[in-house]
């Protein structure tokens, strides 16, 4: 009698202990399945210059140090899984990422998909053109062979383009090198790359004229509001701190350029 009790009082114990355990594993990061507790998984596609690129074998960034900013905040470790620009709804959606941080564009479309973060930066959508070109405004996009990176704003919007042919292609990067070698008249894309685009390339212009005004925000899936409202704190105290302003302008220097 007394052995079976002594044996249950151990049984107790080492289920308390293992459970202790188990706790603080957790808090350190780390869990039995291998290590999800506490990470926060960043779907992205890094060929988004300046917001996210690869550098050797980092993926640096903008999105990528706002997202490490806001891991921070959250006591969590930020991981990065770079994969197909319209696959990071997708893998919102299906949970395999906690968020989509990748210069994305709020549309109302996506919204039925996914929640959006409050906004944390403003983008515009613009035309690269080569520099002899006789395109010079959206207007004269009109029957013209636009390239642009496959499923992003870019693509909706040369979409609308009366009798414009579009060539989508899975990096803004081989858009603009289509234009380059002449395959294609103009790249429709977002404004920073752009600029990035085209310095590394030669005998390219951007056109003054804009196509759209956006918003960049943080994609999260619908269920998550707990994460969202985590999230949207954490961009305001890095706004408030100023800490927002201080990447972006590690990566954006003033109109200058
Ligand atoms: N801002 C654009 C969009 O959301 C492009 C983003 C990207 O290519 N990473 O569609």
């Amino acid at each position: 009698m007394k052995l079976k009790k002594i044996v249950s009082v151990l049984l107790v114990a080492a289920c308390v202990f293992s459970l202790a355990a188990c706790g603080s594993k957790k808090d350190s990061g780390e869990s039995e399945d291998g290590g999800k507790a506490d990470k926060l998984v960043m779907a992205t596609n890094a060929e988004f210059p300046p917001y996210e690129y690869h550098e050797g074998d980092e993926i640096v960034g903008i999105d990528a140090e706002i997202a490490e900013a806001i891991a921070e905040e959250l006591g969590m470790e930020l991981e990065i899984e770079d994969m197909a620009f319209d696959s990071i709804i997708p893998a919102v959606t299906a949970g395999k990422a906690d968020i989509g941080v990748a210069g994305m564009t709020v549309t109302e479309d996506r919204k039925e998909s996914v929640d959006f973060s409050e906004p944390y930066a403003t983008a515009t959508q613009v035309v690269i053109v080569k520099e002899d070109s006789d395109i010079a405004g959206p207007d004269d996009l009109v029957g013209k062979k636009v390239g642009v990176q496959l499923g992003t704003t870019g693509d909706i919007c040369a979409s609308d383009i009366e009798d414009a042919t579009v060539e989508q292609y899975n990096k803004g990067f081989e858009a603009v090198q289509a234009l380059t070698q002449g395959k294609i008249d103009a790249v429709v894309i977002d404004g920073q790359p752009a600029k990035e685009f085209v310095k590394e390339a030669e005998g390219l212009k951007i056109l003054d004229e804009a196509f759209t005004e956006e918003e960049y925000a943080i994609a999260i899936a619908k269920d998550n509001t707990e994460l969202k409202d985590q999230i949207n704190d954490a961009l305001a105290k890095l706004k408030d701190s100023g800490k927002l302003d201080e990447i972006i302008g590690k990566y954006i220097k003033a109109d200058a350029e």
